[in-house]
């Protein structure tokens, strides 16, 4: 898209104003960007550097609507790392969010030491500050996948997800590549008579460590906006028909 390209129809673009925030793993910079838009409004975050359409369709959103994005940027892809004296320590900062999935994703790498764990615990500690976690303000979580990846599949009983699963919806007219997961049954219900692929987190979910778990743990709404990549314009209009849900502002929609 075009720069001014307007997703919203008629409504006016407006730049983007960028804090950066450094932060350091030993000899690593990641700099987590804060993208604020015109006015305060919706809450997103990006977690997984390469995953660029979904950070593209939120600050398109941002640019007409107001909100705030936040982004993690150092380059090395999908995961972070530690770097010590040249040697690459990786871990899923969507993993990093409780201790027991940070140490999971530490031993997945075959990074787990005690050393490892308190520097990533301590780089987690402070997205979360940046990110600014208040229970009224729902949290956007955007996300790509390649093809048949990762899928709204993966949520249905038995799968991968199954376990974190309460209520699912499948629009097989949709591409499976792109759903949304929530742990807010008003939005589930919401979203799933817009016929989107939509599954509804179950109470007191497996710990994996994500921001999901964080939020939901917290008392917060969270949704998670999948997206294939480079189904940019897709989900862009994601993002439009949840902010109309939610009211376009920071306000949540009706208590369940
Ligand atoms: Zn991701």
């Amino acid at each position: 898209m075009a720069a001014g390209d307007n997703p919203a129809g008629n409504a006016s673009t407006h730049a983007l104003t960028p804090v950066t925030h450094t932060l350091r793993l030993e000899d690593e910079k990641v700099w987590v960007r804060e993208y604020l838009g015109p006015v305060p409004g919706l809450n997103f975050v990006n977690l997984h550097d390469n995953e660029n359409t979904s950070a593209e369709a939120a600050k398109a959103y941002i640019r007409v609507h107001g909100g705030r994005l936040i982004e993690l940027e150092h380059g090395r892809g999908r995961t972070v790392v530690i770097r010590r004296q040249g040697v690459l320590h990786h871990f899923d900062p969507n993993r990093m969010f409780t201790e027991e999935g940070l140490k999971r994703s530490l031993d997945y790498f075959h990074n787990l030491s005690d050393e490892n764990l308190e520097l990533a615990s301590d780089f987690a500690r402070q997205v979360v500050e940046i990110i600014g976690l208040e229970p009224d303000r729902p949290v956007i979580a955007v996300h790509n996948n390649t093809p048949g990846k990762l899928t709204i599949h993966d949520f249905e009983p038995g799968q991968w997800y199954g376990n974190d699963t309460r209520d699912i919806f499948t629009n097989p007219a949709e591409d499976p590549d792109d759903f949304f997961f929530t742990n807010s049954p008003a939005l589930f219900r919401a979203l799933k008579s817009l016929r989107y692929n939509i599954a509804l987190m179950k109470e007191n979910p497996p710990d994996r460590g994500s921001l999901g778990n964080l939020v939901d743990a917290l008392g917060g709404i969270y949704i998670l906006v999948e997206a294939e990549h480079g189904h940019f314009q897709r989900q862009i209009a994601m993002l439009e028909d949840l902010g109309r849900l939610l009211g376009g502002t920071s306000s949540t929609p009706a208590a369940e």
